[in-house]
């Protein structure tokens, strides 16, 4: 039990940390209690394993594209400018701030995986826990209130902070998208990639109008949405090295499959995700990048 000197210091520092995640590129900024990962992510994938005596892990999600890019006709261009990486950035200025300011201990939670397929951390899950946003019928997305579609990162520390609530409203479904729903039978991000049709997505609302069941074919969104990464570059490498025509092999190397390949691994400048679809109908956010 906190006594009423150390809340309030907490407070404080809480609110001088987030306003320090604000202007450094985080566009929400939450904090979450590492106790109540115990109800939600197995042993391994805990703060605490990853940071021993962890108290607070502070979560911001910041913009991917640009309200412009949203708007270009150019869909491209938001594969090529749509992600800066802000988020990571602002996540390591908080912690290097919190070791050389409070004097606790800070690492960025792992969000990518340090071996096999799986992160030791979820960012989907800390952006929850951290109350910035909730799940939603679009490939299981976490949407904020205010911005919809975030990128993730989060930071945990031996720092004791405030926390923050879960929300208690889901974001997903909007209203608009309830009476889609009841009317064709899908919502706006169904309709753009639909299930039955080839596409991903599938689910049902319920009386209530929350979501009642949610169906997410991931393999298949990989293969759109992630054409160019990790995995493309391997695949391309294999073939290239197994081709024996050096001429052949030469094309390869300079194709703009191959090109692309290598832009997305360096980041030198090839989003995370080449597809945009089912965000691209969401009503949420969309007020944010309604500009002149
Ligand atoms: S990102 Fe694209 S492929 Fe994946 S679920 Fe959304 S619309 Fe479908
Ligand atoms: S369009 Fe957006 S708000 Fe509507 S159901 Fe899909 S993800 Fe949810």
């Amino acid at each position: 039990m906190r006594d009423v000197a150390d809340k309030q210091q907490a407070m404080s520092i809480t609110e001088k940390i987030r306003q320090f995640a604000q202007d450094s590129g985080a566009s929400v900024v939450g904090v979450a209690d590492p106790q109540t990962w115990e109800e939600y992510a197995p042993t391994g994938h805990r703060p605490g394993d990853i940071l021993p005596g962890a108290r607070s892990v502070v979560v911001v999600g910041s913009r991917g594209p640009t309200a412009g890019a949203w708007r270009s006709p150019s869909h491209r261009l938001m594969e090529v400018n749509g992600y800066d990486f802000r988020n990571d950035a602002a996540i390591h200025r908080v912690a290097d701030v919190i070791e050389s300011q409070y004097g606790h201990q800070a690492i960025q939670a792992p969000g990518l995986p340090t071996e096999g397929h799986l992160p030791p951390m979820s960012m989907m899950l800390s952006a929850v826990l951290a109350g910035l946003g909730t799940r939603s019928l679009a490939a299981n997305i976490i949407l904020n209130p205010k911005y919809g579609l975030l990128y993730y990162s989060a930071c945990i520390t031996t720092l004791e902070l405030e926390y923050d609530q879960m929300l208690k409203q889901d974001v997903c479904p909007h209203p608009m998208c309830v009476k889609t729903f009841r009317r064709f039978g899908k919502t706006p991000c169904m309709a753009a990639c639909p299930a039955e049709e080839g596409g991903c997505l599938d689910g049902s609302i319920d009386a209530s109008g929350r979501i009642e069941y949610s169906s997410f074919d991931r393999e298949r969104c990989v293969t759109r949405s992630m054409n160019f990464g990790i995995n493309s570059f391997q695949k391309a490498l294999t073939e290239i090295v197994a081709t024996e025509d050096e001429k052949e092999q030469e094309n390869m190397i300079h194709s703009d499959f191959f090109s692309r390949s290598c832009s997305a691994i360096t980041h030198y400048k090839e989003s995370v995700a080449q597809c945009f679809e089912c965000m691209r109908v969401c009503p949420i956010g969309r007020a944010e990048r309604k500009l002149k």
